[in-house]
């Protein structure tokens, strides 16, 4: 039995393996691992690339927001408003440097944050808003920084999983303060390890990054405040400049991907397809579907259904089982189940199908027919 998974990473590197290789030779040869001219060419491209005039590499896109939260003077006392429907790193981050997260529910149609929520949790020790463009699909902007600008609060864009999508016309990560990117493996631009970068049109604001990210020093042991240490490898930053001259065709051959599965999974009863907001431009890092509940057994419908696909060797995968706000870790925050009610329903219906540039028009319907064969 052929297995279809949710991302094929081997493929990918396939393509483009004679580019690859001579790249990360190239840095293996040179003796020169950490920084030097492929690393600042990198951040260079990205800056380019999203349209702001600065970009910092870092070592992951966790770090990144740590660091535009640090950088913006975000701590103790201080509230950030996100969604509870994201990877865990978006609210971590927060209280990693010492703020509080305040939750916000989600739409039900996008997984985005409501935005229409946002202002009743403003209190007055909100100092930023992050928005995650989650899946690939961008948060409306447009209402976002208004929003912000009435109450003078900070927007870090969390764009770990829309590296290429745009609000407006314009890519994200240059529309807030600051944007954060992740460079891991299954994101749209992955490379073969880990890695992060930051957007921003602020000077002042790229410069403390770039002393918060170095141990705190300006000046080579010389250290003015608490700092970490926060790296793009050198090997990853020369696959990152092949992969970046790719970005453009896999986003738009995952936007077929996302097109067909529409047009194949349109008569199937039971599930929800993902729709694309008005002024967004979506790049499907996830191709994710609603299974709505019929079961009155523990197990959910989704579950049942992703168990039935992996039998028949398809990969699902659930993005995210538990909303933050339920997760041990943020207990001391004193959310009850039923503060999200929009984010604990999607919790249980999500399934996320596989999505990945090459993947093949068989493949999708191997998908579309196990899919349709569950609910016939
Ligand atoms: C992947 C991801 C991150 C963290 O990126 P890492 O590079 O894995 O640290 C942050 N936010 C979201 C929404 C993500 O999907």
């Amino acid at each position: 039995m052929n297995t279809i998974p949710p991302v094929d990473l081997v493929r990918q590197y396939k393509n483009i393996s004679d580019e690859i290789d001579r790249a990360v030779l190239e840095v293996v040869r040179s003796g020169r691992y950490i920084g030097g001219a492929i690393v600042s060419d990198f951040e260079e491209q990205l800056a380019e690339y999203v349209g702001t005039s600065h970009c910092i590499s870092c070592n992951s896109g966790t770090d990144a927001l740590y660091l535009a939260l640090r950088a913006l003077n975000i701590g103790a006392g201080d509230e950030v408003i996100t969604t509870p429907f994201t990877f865990i790193a978006t609210a971590e981050t927060i209280s990693l440097a010492g703020a509080k997260p305040v939750f916000v529910d989600i739409e039900r149609n996008t997984f985005n944050m409501d935005i229409s929520a946002i202002e009743a949790a403003i209190t007055p020790q909100t100092k930023a808003i992050i928005p995650v463009h989650l899946f690939g699909q961008p948060v409306n902007m447009a209402r976002l920084m208004d929003i912000a600008q009435k109450h003078n609060l900070y927007v870090i864009e969390d764009c770990a999983q829309s590296t290429g999508a745009k609000w407006g016309g314009n890519i994200v990560g240059n529309i807030g303060h600051v944007g954060c990117f992740s460079f891991f493996p299954t994101k749209n631009l992955g490379t073969c390890g880990d890695g992060g970068a930051i957007t921003t049109n602020d000077p002042a604001i790229a410069q403390t990054i770039r002393v918060i990210k170095e141990h705190g020093s300006a000046q080579r042991y010389y250290h003015d405040v608490v700092g970490i240490n926060s790296r793009l490898d050198s090997i990853q930053a020369a696959i990152l400049r092949v992969k970046l001259s790719y970005l453009e065709q896999w986003n738009e051959q995952r936007r077929e991907v996302a097109r067909r599965y529409h047009q194949l999974l349109a008569s199937i009863p039971n599930i929800q397809l993902p729709q694309e907001t008005n002024g967004g431009d979506h790049v499907w890092n996830q191709y994710t579907i609603l299974v709505k509940n019929q079961s009155s057994q523990e197990k959910t419908t989704r579950d049942d259904l992703r168990e039935k696909l992996q039998e028949k060797g398809i990969i699902s995968m659930i993005y995210y089982p538990i909303p933050l706000h339920l997760q041990k870790v943020y207990q001391n925050l004193g959310y009850k189940n039923g503060a999200f009610p929009i984010a604990e329903q999607a919790a249980e219906e999500v399934l996320s199908l596989p999505m990945f540039p090459d993947i093949s028009v068989e493949e999708q319907e191997q998908v579309a027919y196990a899919l349709g064969d569950y609910f016939s």
